[in-house]
């Protein structure tokens, strides 16, 4: 067992304040894999203190510096990538292969395109009677779900370096040890103490001291929308940024006129990949009525094509969920879409028992879901899919945008002039046209329910800054 004894305050490895501890259980199997601290509101405040003192400094550095520092850290990274992977499969249970290649390899690759970023922040609009700089917004408290752990980790943690800020990080529960590697990486690295500073704990816990606090200047935060809603709450009396991704029930349009092979495949695919626990995934298929029965025979194929088990074995490409508590959520979703009369293509809540002991679910198709139902209406977060038929592409729209949600959305039509048209009506921030894939390029965030605020790429860099007016005197 992995045994993590302190927190990374100012530079330094500290005991936590508290003797509290957090265990990490591989879902997989259910065996205990790791333990971590579980940091107490005094930590909280020596970590913000440390962050707020480093700030100066730190936002002052040239901006090459922070950028060869982003890519150091990079560095760092991509030596130690297969333990980064490890601890990713057996903390959320991730297959090896998905976990290499797009949790740990495209974090890096990620963490890197904010190095030539840093460079923006020097760049100046000089007017005939005023200068507008842009300057790093200060102590930032960065809090993250457990399904994307390393990746969202660094969305926020790179835009902030980039702009000059300094942060306190805080992993999820389930899911703290890739940040722990990533603290040793920072430090052997050239980075200043008390820019970043880590600490592992329980959300409900620490979360309203690290939202609270009067000397942090913005939270980032990702996760439910539960949570989302009292950290915006306690950051409310000192008028702090908060930026929230949070949940979705992400509609895809298929139009008359899609390949309809390649359109069903592709969203599929989107939603059972990471078993499901993506927040972004398409999980309302909106199909033409017409072809209904067509949409639901290639569906099943794709579904077969995902192969559930250990997430060590290089055959498998769907692991378990991550924790037995969201297996049981996303069991009991799926016996409320049976009990609402959804029709279940495949999937549902049997194991075979082999898989018993680990938190799996089935690949699960529903199809013939009404919009109103629970199971189209609630983000289910883990592998079920449902398959809505419209009559026409105006409902098709409407039913697209009836949902508290607003994180994203795709379409698939006859061509991309068609999709992007159709695209151009749906309230998500973003939308994927005829089969595109994410990229860390472009901005990510919800509309409506879905979040504030804009990740990864310029967009997520600006985030990070404040805008500052200064004023010249004409006759000087
Ligand atoms: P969660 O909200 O329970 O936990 C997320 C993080 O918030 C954890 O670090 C947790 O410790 C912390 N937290 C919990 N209560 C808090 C509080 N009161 N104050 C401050 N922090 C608190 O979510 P989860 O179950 O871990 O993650 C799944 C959810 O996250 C899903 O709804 C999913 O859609 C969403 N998510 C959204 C995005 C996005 O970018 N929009 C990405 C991934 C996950």
């Amino acid at each position: 067992m992995k045994k993590f004894e302190q927190l990374y305050i100012d530079g330094h490895w500290v005991n936590s304040h508290s003797d509290a501890q957090l265990e990490v259980i591989n879902p997989a199997n259910g065996e205990l894999y790791a333990s971590v601290p579980s940091a107490d509101v005094q930590d909280v405040d020596n970590a913000i203190r440390a962050a707020s003192k480093a700030f100066s400094s730190w936002s002052e550095q040239p901006a090459n510096f922070r950028a060869a520092i982003i890519n150091e850290i990079a560095d760092g990274m991509q030596a130690r990538i297969d333990e980064l992977t490890e601890v990713i499969v057996a903390s959320m249970g991730c297959p090896l292969s998905l976990a290499s290649e797009i949790q740990v390899q495209g974090a890096i690759d990620a963490l890197r395109s904010f190095a030539p970023l840093a460079s923006e922040m020097d760049k100046q609009q000089v007017h005939a009677n005023h200068i507008v700089v842009t300057e790093a917004v200060g102590v930032c408290v960065l809090i993250n779900p457990w399904n994307y752990p390393l990746s969202q980790l660094v969305g926020k943690l790179g835009p902030a370096l980039a702009a000059g800020c300094t942060v306190v990080v805080k992993p999820a529960e389930q899911t703290p040890l890739q940040d722990l590697i990533l603290a040793e990486i920072i430090h052997q690295s050239s980075l200043p103490h008390g820019v970043f500073n880590l600490l592992t704990g329980v959300g409900s816990q620490i979360g309203e001291a690290l939202c609270s606090h009067a000397l942090v200047d913005m939270v980032s935060f990702t996760g439910s929308t539960l949570a989302g809603v009292k950290v915006a709450q306690a950051a409310a009396p000192t008028v702090k940024r908060v930026c929230q991704e949070l949940g979705g029930k992400s509609p895809y349009i298929i139009a008359q006129g899609a390949d309809l092979a390649a359109a069903v495949r592709y969203g599929v695919e989107d939603v059972m990949l990471n078993s499901g626990q993506t927040c972004c995934a398409l999980t309302r298929m909106l199909v033409p009525a017409e072809q209904l029965a067509e949409v639901e025979e290639i569906a099943k194929y794709a579904a077969a094509e995902w192969q559930l088990g250990d997430p060590m074995l290089a055959a498998t490409n769907m692991g378990p969920l991550s924790s037995r508590q969201q297996q049981q959520r996303v069991l009991s979703y799926i016996e409320k879409g049976i009990e609402e009369g959804a029709k279940l293509l495949c999937g549902g809540t049997q194991l075979p028992e082999a898989l018993r002991k680990g938190a799996y679910v089935m690949p699960t198709i529903f199809s013939d879901v009404r919009n109103d139902m629970i199971i189209a209406q609630e983000e289910i977060f883990g592998p079920v899919l449902c398959i809505i038929p419209y009559q026409n592409i105006q409902q098709a729209i409407e039913l697209a945008n009836e949902t508290p949600f607003g994180l994203s959305s795709a379409v698939f039509a006859a061509n991309q002039t068609a999709a992007i048209n159709i695209a151009s009506k749906l309230r998500a921030g973003q939308c994927y046209i005829q089969g595109a894939l994410f990229n860390t390029d472009s901005p990510f965030g919800g509309y409506k329910q879905s979040g504030n605020g804009r990740e990864w790429g310029l967009e997520g860099l600006k985030e990070y800054t404040e805008t500052k007016a200064m004023l010249i005197n004409a006759a000087d």
